[in-house]
């Protein structure tokens, strides 16, 4: 998929070019960046208190982004083929 790119096939670490994704994906990626934001209101995924710009420039936060969007993205595509 045009846009994301995985760094490695042993660890699946995915990296997501949002600049280069569809504008269809670029929403479905905010959504997921939205939802994994609210599923740790306190704490950032690695722990940490939450800020808005800790979230910007963390990686694990960025890492679950980028997990839950190709997984939305992947689901709405079996959606489609079904
Ligand atoms: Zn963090």
């Amino acid at each position: 998929m045009k846009g994301v790119y995985y760094s490695s096939k042993v660890t699946k670490s995915v990296f997501v070019d949002y600049g280069s994704l569809s504008p269809e994906h670029q929403r479905l990626y905010e959504k997921s960046r939205d939802y994994v934001s609210s599923q740790h209101p306190i704490k950032c995924v690695c722990g940490r208190l939450c800020t808005g710009l800790h979230e910007q420039s963390c990686g694990k936060f960025r890492a679950a982004v980028n997990r839950h969007f190709l997984k939305t993205v992947q689901g709405v595509q079996n959606e489609k083929s079904e």
